[in-house]
């Protein structure tokens, strides 16, 4: 199977993109490939595609549900009373949903962390996109739950080759407030043994940072680095409260961080030291959260909060410039997952789209990057592949009527039951 996009554009040159399989074969323009499937390229400009690295993505279940409220009582009064009803068919359906959402704004990877494994990878697969997935991990504490979920996680893992390799394993403790220390210790060293990645919310809020420090006398990252948790593989999503020592910490383990602009400020949990952490040469990604606090799964959006939220708290007009905030969106979550798809080259992976440059928002053309995080959102985006296949084509993701359909009924059901 081959594919030959023409006369796009490239860092502002027009040529053809060839596509072999799951792979960019050739860039050159005027190129010539009998039996290759032709794509019109006219008109848009080629972009690496976005990765979202923070994702609950079901979430699409709960968008309004539940607004203006604080964390906790918004994750305990709403959230997961809601999330106690789900079956694996509605974590399918709320999936599917987001990965349509996803494709339509330019994603091709998110990095989830939710209930009912297979069901996302169900939606995963059925979509044409690629996730790191991680099931709920919480044992609040209890060893029988810490058990199960230990013994869950192992079945799950031993079950992964009936997916294909779009779809990563990942271990994803929820919190150090909702993670007992034996289970933390536990994950650590199963992801190790395996060599998986570990996704984990970290220092989100000032009252986990005050809880951690009453209780083992530390702050977070201390207490990581205490029970041996941390090393290059651990993405963590939030991190906003951080002190220097913390930092140090961070560095010495190669710790990536997920930023989530939008989640953050909606639900006052603080803003990311982004200065600092490039200041130390952290690795940063970007991700949105779920839908229930952002309230979308739009990256080029998240791009622009992010990139703002650093210039009104700092009061420097220069923090988070575009490009900057651009790789944070694309590069370095692709960089995490091993994926080659941070920028369009030949031999990297064929996960690309297509931006309609007559779209509004990106006329004119004076700084392409510029147009799409300040200017642009999803709807920019004309065409998304993801591993060598259309997945999206002028705006139309097929089945797309269909995935409405379901995801409504889904939503009937969930709310007469
Ligand atoms: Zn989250």
């Amino acid at each position: 199977m081959s594919l030959l996009i023409t006369n796009v554009e490239l860092t502002n040159e027009k040529t053809d993109i060839y596509i072999e399989g799951n792979h960019i074969a050739r860039i050159a323009p005027h190129q010539n490939v009998p039996g290759a499937t032709l794509l019109d390229g006219s008109g848009t400009a080629a972009l690496p595609p976005f990765i979202n690295m923070h994702n609950h993505a079901a979430m699409t279940l709960m968008r309004g549900f539940a607004d203006d409220m604080v964390l906790q009582d918004w994750l305990q009064n709403k959230i997961w009373p809601f999330e106690a009803k789900l079956t694996e068919e509605d974590v399918y359906w709320g999936t599917k949903f987001a990965c349509l959402e996803m494709i339509k704004s330019g994603t091709t990877f998110f990095n989830d962390q939710y209930w009912f494994f297979d069901g996302i990878a169900r939606a995963v697969e059925e979509m044409g996109i690629r996730a790191g997935i991680a099931g709920a991990f919480l044992d609040l504490f209890d060893p029988a739950k810490a058990a199960e979920i230990h013994q869950n996680t192992i079945d799950q893992y031993n079950k992964m080759g009936r997916y294909s390799d779009r779809i990563q394993f990942v271990i994803g403790p929820h919190a150090i407030y909702t993670v007992s220390e034996e289970s933390l210790r536990w994950v650590k060293s199963f992801a190790d043994e395996h060599d998986l990645l570990i996704h984990i919310h970290i220092s989100e809020t000032q009252q986990e940072v005050d809880n951690c420090i009453k209780q083992h006398g530390m702050r977070p990252i201390e207490y990581l680095d205490s029970i041996g948790f941390l090393g290059t593989n651990v993405i963590a999503a939030h991190m906003i409260w951080l002190d220097e020592n913390e930092l140090a910490i961070l560095k010495k383990h190669e710790v990536k961080i997920v930023h989530n602009p939008a989640s953050n400020m909606k639900l006052s949990s603080g803003v990311l030291p982004a200065a600092k952490l490039k200041e130390y040469g952290l690795t940063v990604c970007l991700g949105t959260d779920g839908v229930a606090s952002n309230n979308n799964l739009d990256m080029i959006e998240e791009m622009k909060i992010a990139s703002l939220l650093q210039k009104v708290n700092t009061m420097d007009c220069l923090a988070l410039p575009a490009d900057e905030v651009f790789s944070w969106a694309t590069r370095n979550g692709a960089e995490v997952f091993g994926l080659d798809c941070g920028t369009v080259h030949e031999g990297g992976l064929a996960d690309l789209i297509l931006v309609d440059l007559n779209d509004i928002n990106l006329i004119p053309n004076h700084n392409l990057i510029s147009n799409m995080v300040y200017a642009a959102n999803g709807n920019c985006v004309h065409t998304t592949i993801c591993d060598g296949k259309v997945v999206m084509h002028n705006r139309v993701v097929p089945g797309e009527k269909e995935i409405i359909i379901g995801f409504r009924k889904t939503i009937k059901d969930l709310l007469s039951r």
